[in-house]
C-alpha cells in the first residue's frame, strides 16, 4: 500500500484554538503529522509523493469564490491597520430561517473581516501565511491516494493534514478547510458508480454531510459522539437520512459519552453493514484517531485495542480503499492508534 504524504502540509502552523471562553495553543498542528509518519514508517508502507492534479478535482466540490478566499485572505489580513497573527472570524452572520434578509451575496464585494466571517464557521481555524498552500497539499494527497485506485490499486492511505470532514462547500469549520475525502469521492465517482464514504472519528463529519446530502450515489455513514453536547452540534444526528435523490444515503450512529470499545465497534459494523447494503464499488474511510479516551477532545472510553478490530471490520468489505486521515490530538495515542489500525486492515484486506 502506498502511503501520500506532502512536507507541504506542515505549512499550516496555527497559534491559536478557542475553546470554553479561552484561547490556547492550536490542538491541529504540524507535530500530529510528524508522530504519525513517525509511527507508520514500521510499517514497510511504500512512501510516495502526491502529485499536483489541479483546481478542478477541488471546484468540483468547493464554490470557487470560497477557494478563491483562502487562496487571498492572509495576504488582505496582514494588510489590516494593527492585524493580529492570524486571520480570525469576528463576526458570524446568520444562516438560518429568515437568513434571506442577511445579504450574503454581499460578502464577495466586503474587506477581510466580512469575508472571514461568511467564509469560517467557527474559532478553530486561524489562518496565516502558509494555510492554503497546506490545504491545497492536503488536498492533493486525498486525490493522489484516489488516483492510485483509479489506476487499479487496491488500497491506499492518504495522510492528510489540515483534516477536511468539518469543512463544508463554501466555508472553514473544526480544524478544517478543504473536505479532502469529500474531493476524493468525487474524484474515484469517475470510474466508481457508488462510493461510500465511512466516518469513525469522534466527531460528526458534518461538512461531508452537507455536500452530499442530496445525493444517492455517494453514501455518507458516520459514527460518532453524541452531537447533543458535543462539536459539531447542529448535525450529526439519527434522524438525518439525507433528502430527495439522497434518501436513505446518509447513515448517522451517535454514541453516547463514555461508549465503550463494544459500543464503538458494534457502531462501526453498523456503518459496515450499510456499505454493503448500498452496494459500494469504492470506499473511503474519514479516518480519525480522536474517540481514543487519551485525546484532549475524546469524550468516550475507547482504548487501543479498538483500532485494529476497526481495521479488520473495514477490510472485510473488500472494497478498492482509501484511507483519509482526519482528526486524533493525542500524539500518544495517534502513535499507538493508526499503526495498529493500518496493520490489521493490510492483514485482512483482499
Ligand atoms: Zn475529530
Amino acid at each position: 500500500m502506498k502511503l501520500f504524504f506532502s512536507a507541504a502540509q506542515l505549512s499550516h502552523r496555527p497559534q491559536q484554538y478557542f475553546r470554553f471562553g479561552r484561547i490556547g495553543p492550536a490542538l491541529e498542528n504540524p507535530n500530529r503529522m510528524e508522530a504519525l509518519a513517525e509511527a507508520l514508517a514500521g510499517l514497510g508502507l511504500e512512501r510516495a509523493e502526491p502529485s499536483d492534479h489541479g483546481r478542478a478535482p477541488i471546484l468540483a466540490v468547493h464554490d470557487s469564490a470560497y477557494v478563491q478566499f483562502l487562496e487571498t485572505i492572509w495576504e488582505m489580513w496582514r494588510q489590516l491597520p494593527d492585524a493580529g497573527p492570524e486571520a480570525l472570524p469576528n463576526i458570524h452572520p446568520y444562516r438560518g430561517a429568515g437568513s434571506d434578509l442577511v445579504r450574503h451575496d454581499r460578502a464577495r464585494n466586503t474587506g477581510p473581516i466580512g469575508l472571514i466571517g461568511h467564509h469560517v464557521g467557527d474559532m478553530s481555524c486561524a489562518i496565516g501565511p502558509g494555510t492554503w498552500s497546506a490545504a491545497y497539499a492536503s488536498a492533493q494527497t486525498a486525490l493522489s491516494g484516489a488516483a492510485a485506485l483509479l489506476a487499479g490499486e487496491r488500497r491506499a492511505l492518504a495522510l492528510c493534514r489540515p483534516p477536511g470532514h468539518h469543512c463544508y462547500r463554501d466555508r472553514a469549520n473544526g480544524f478544517c478547510f478543504l473536505n479532502n475525502a469529500a474531493i476524493a469521492a468525487e474524484a474515484l465517482r469517475t470510474r466508481f458508480a457508488r462510493v461510500a464514504i465511512l466516518d469513525f472519528d469522534t466527531h460528526h463529519g458534518d461538512g461531508t454531510q452537507a455536500i452530499f446530502y442530496a445525493r444517492g450515489d455517494i453514501l455518507v455513514a458516520s459514527c460518532h459522539t453524541d452531537p447533543a453536547d458535543y462539536y459539531p452540534f447542529f448535525a450529526g444526528f439519527a434522524d438525518e437520512r439525507g433528502h430527495g435523490a439522497g434518501e436513505g444515503a446518509n447513515l448517522n450512529i451517535p454514541l453516547s459519552p463514555g461508549a465503550d470499545n463494544a459500543a464503538y465497534l458494534a457502531a462501526i459494523e453498523g456503518l459496515s453493514d450499510a456499505v454493503r447494503r448500498f452496494g459500494a464499488d469504492a470506499l473511503i474511510v474519514s479516518a480519525g484517531w480522536d474517540a481514543h479516551k487519551d485525546d484532549p477532545l475524546s469524550k468516550l472510553a475507547v482504548t487501543s485495542d479498538a483500532f485494529p478490530r476497526i481495521g479488520e471490520v473495514i477490510a472485510r468489505l473488500a472494497l478498492p480503499t482509501l484511507i483519509v486521515q482526519e482528526g486524533g490530538y493525542s500524539l500518544a495515542a495517534i502513535a499507538d492508534a493508526a499503526p495498529s489500525f493500518t496493520r490489521a486492515f493490510l492483514a485482512h484486506h483482499r
